[in-house]
């Protein structure tokens, strides 16, 4: 099938939305092979074991969720320190000591951001959010989205060891996304976005015009295009389409896949499991980091 065929499907037939996460739009942008092994190819290629840096940002996410749950009393920043602790990830940090290290850390940094936190309910906590647009149906969900007196706001939170910046916040294709989600599944203004770096309680922001959000949307609709194409190429050619060539980058060290990749392992050693403790993971296009 020639991608012509595949954006505009058979005489008659309705052309398929393509459903997508804003990870699965950048993973495509990121490297094709890698979308593919991670998305398309079933069994799904067997990936590398969890890494130290991942153990943290799940291990954080997951008390500032649960801290919302927590009754009244108990919604301080030492009740969000607790969470850490008993929702400890101990994967990927090498050695017992490492992670306990870490473990005290990831403790006192979730409890300083919460020094700052208004312990008030929020609009939404990781809050599934949906829309259609073209060809794109887009699934997400936003870490947290708040209600500043009348004002939708979408939070995302960020664990890695590279500061964020507002021009992150302005470029993030994602944070742009969800706010145009929210936007139409409220039905409510919504063009605010905010990257909360946990480790250092920066808050990085930007406030998009109606304009800046929808250039985001028309993005996310012709990456859509592009991968929808991709896909379809792939139901009918398998792993022998030619539309996911490798795109060999610094990410490739990093890659969960790279065992599978000749090209990827060219470019360098693979990262240890807990690397990205100490050095910042490279950013992704359109993103910023975890
Ligand atoms: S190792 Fe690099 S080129 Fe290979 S799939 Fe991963 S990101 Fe793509």
């Amino acid at each position: 099938m020639n991608e012509a065929m595949a954006q505009e499907g058979f005489a008659g037939m309705p052309t398929p939305s393509y459903a997508a996460s804003p990870s699965r739009l950048l993973t495509w942008l990121d490297c094709p092979r890698r979308y593919r092994m991670q998305y398309l190819d079933r069994p799904r290629p067997a990936v590398r074991a969890q890494r130290g840096h991942t153990s943290v940002g799940l291990a954080v996410h997951n008390a500032l969720r649960d801290w919302w749950d927590l009754p009244d009393a108990e919604r301080t920043p030492s009740g969000g320190s607790e969470l850490v602790r008993r929702s400890w990830i101990d994967v990927g940090f090498g050695d017992p000591e490492r992670s306990m290290l870490w473990r005290g850390r990831a403790q006192r940094q979730v409890a300083a951001y919460l020094e700052g936190v208004d312990p008030h309910q929020p609009r939404g906590i990781e809050r599934t959010v949906s829309m259609h647009t073209g060809p794109l149906r887009l699934q997400g969900r936003v870490d947290r989205l708040d209600d500043r007196n009348g004002e939708l706001v979408v939070v995302d939170y960020k664990t890695g060891r590279r500061p964020v910046t507002d021009d992150d916040a302005r470029t993030s294709l994602p944070l742009a996304l969800y706010a145009a989600t929210v936007w139409k599944m409220f039905r409510q203004v919504c063009l605010h976005v905010e990257l909360h770096h946990v480790p250092t309680g920066r808050v990085a922001a930007h406030t998009h015009t109606r304009e800046s959000i929808a250039r985001k949307v028309a993005e996310a609709r012709s990456i859509a295009v592009d991968a929808r194409a991709a896909d379809a190429d792939y139901a009918q050619v398998g792993v022998q389409s030619q539309a996911f060539a490798a795109r060999p980058s610094a990410l490739c060290q990093w890659c969960d896949f790279r065992a599978h990749c000749p090209p990827g392992q060219a470019v360098g050693p693979e990262k240890s499991d807990w690397a990205g403790l100490d050095e910042p993971t490279p950013p992704r296009p359109g993103a910023s980091q975890e």
